[in-house]
């Protein structure tokens, strides 16, 4: 029998001190439901009074310290590895190995962030180009600013606040951060793991709440010059719409492609087999980036199609902490509900169920689909789950490129083809954030430049070097010496 859970009662991180409210939010074990943790619901209040002490609170870190700060992070990440896989895994239900996984992703963040901040980020111009010119020259510096709202989502509870929080400790900003209701309690414990590196706690701090009584004031207070959002298109929108003259950036959903072309031998279709099962099931198929298509050329998709269905097949799903096993649950029974009818909808509009085998609550296995039509609702909506829909597209290029870009999403996208002159067309044609040859749509460096367009975000990138300058004001500055 596994050991009983204790159950996590956590505060908010507010100024230095935990706070606590008499209600609370129950956080659930997707697996069983069990309750493991409570956080409080905090209000607009307990906001305000956070962005009231980041807006008031000067910091005088050093590069240097700051880079300490960022790089001790990582190795207590790394030191406390297995405890934050475990909640990660009850929080969020997914396996260990996925799990683990994401605590190595974060400590990449947190290690590119230390190198980066001791980058000097200015630049100079001298002023004698031009007939007009003088003897001076012209400077830049990057400054902080007031405050910076940071709002997460449930998919990675580790990474996805590392994302926001990392870069803003290298470039000396405080943030309030209000990680999502579903899986607060990783930021939590980041938060703490961040203090015991050396960050001052007015640096960083965490409010935790229903959407309707904090949200809001994420999104209006008067202190927040900066608005950093990942989440799902309509919460985005909300914030478009709320936040008015605040910089914002907003990452929102996917429905990404792998793209299989015609020209694959059979040893290459079995690798493209692999990105595409590994692609729409890693994180249970969480990720903004998971693959929520595949767009198979008609002429290999005989030969691919039982390829795919082979590898999926051997997944172990099951036991999210069972070490052994490779794909546990979504975040919840409902979830996963909804991702099965639609793939029973996808089946009433032509499609065919190759493996399904049996959704038992928030564990949905990798239900196989092949022949989706490419309007249906579960490749043209993002379905959040380990789902594996295989859809027939014409060998005409330029029309497999017209279906991909048929959708209103556009964050990544991966193309497995061995031609270069092909290659480069759909990385032109894609109408996409990122495009992979050869790779998952979600393959990234955690400092490399990521984020999409259309509903799948403002084209305005995350990334360590990015999200470093997004986080800053330019200050431009001249002195009367050549
Ligand atoms: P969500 O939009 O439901 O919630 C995101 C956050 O917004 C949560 O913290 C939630 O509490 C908060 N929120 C909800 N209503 C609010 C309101 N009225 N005011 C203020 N805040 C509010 O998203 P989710 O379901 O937690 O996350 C999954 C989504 O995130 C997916 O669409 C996924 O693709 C997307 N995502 C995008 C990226 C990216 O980089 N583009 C990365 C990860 C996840």
């Amino acid at each position: 029998m596994k050991d009983k859970i204790e159950i996590r009662e956590e505060g908010m991180r507010i100024g230095g001190k935990v706070v606590f409210t008499k209600e609370v939010i129950e956080v659930k074990y997707p697996y069983t439901e069990e309750v493991i943790g409570t956080v409080p619901a905090g209000t607009a209040e307990h906001a305000r009074q956070a962005f009231e002490i980041a807006a008031n609170y000067n910091s005088k870190l050093t590069r240097y310290e700051r880079s300490q700060i960022l790089q001790r992070a990582g190795e207590l990440i790394g030191e406390r590895r297995d405890y934050l896989a475990k909640w990660l895994t009850l929080e969020l239900g997914i396996c260990h190995q996925h799990a683990i996984y994401e605590t190595k992703r974060a400590q990449d963040v947190y290690q590119f962030a230390a190198a980066q901040a001791l980058q000097d980020d200015g630049e100079i111009f001298s002023c004698d180009l031009t007939h007009n010119g003088k003897d001076r020259k012209i400077f830049t510096k990057r400054e902080p600013v007031k405050a910076i709202s940071a709002i997460t989502p449930f998919n990675h509870p580790l990474n996805m606040v590392s994302h926001k929080i990392a870069p803003s400790i290298a470039t000396n900003n405080c943030m309030v951060c209000k990680p999502t209701e579903l899986t607060p309690l990783t930021a939590i414990a980041l938060a703490d793991i961040l203090y015991e590196a050396g960050l001052p706690p007015e640096m960083f701090q965490i409010v935790t709440g229903w959407p309707q009584d904090i949200g809001e004031e994420m999104m209006v207070n008067e202190h927040i010059d900066i608005i950093t959002f990942t989440g799902g298109v309509p919460v985005g929108k909300l914030i478009a719409n709320k936040a008015g003259y605040k910089r914002q950036a907003l990452e929102l959903g996917g429905n990404d492609p792998l793209i299989i072309c015609n020209d694959l031998s059979d040893a290459d279709l079995e690798k493209a087999a692999t990105i595409a099962v590994a692609g729409a099931t890693g994180n249970s198929g969480q990720r903004c980036t998971a693959i929520k298509r595949i767009l198979v050329q008609e002429s290999v998709a005989d030969k691919f199609v039982p390829m795919v269905l082979e590898k999926a097949k051997k997944i172990k799903f099951g036991d999210p902490q069972d070490p052994e096993t490779e794909l546990g649950c979504v975040i919840h029974a409902q979830a996963a509900e909804l991702f099965e009818k639609r793939v029973y909808m996808a089946e009433a509009e032509g499609a065919e169920i190759l493996y399904h085998p049996g959704r038992q609550g928030a564990l949905l296995p990798p239900i196989v689909v092949d022949k989706v039509p490419h309007g249906s609702e579960l490749v043209m909506e993002e379905t959040f789950g380990p789902i594996v829909p295989i859809v027939r597209v014409p060998d005409n290029d330029e029309e497999v490129m017209k279906i991909s870009n048929g959708t209103e999403f556009g964050l990544s996208s991966g193309v497995c083809t061995n031609d270069l002159n092909r290659a480069i067309a759909y990385i032109n044609g894609l109408d996409v954030g990122t495009c992979n040859i050869w790779e998952q749509p979600g393959y990234r460096i955690e400092t490399s430049p990521f984020g999409g367009i259309k509903d799948s975000g403002n084209a305005v990138k995350e990334g360590v070097t990015e999200a470093m300058k997004f986080f800053t004001n330019v200050k431009t500055y001249s002195l009367p010496w050549p």
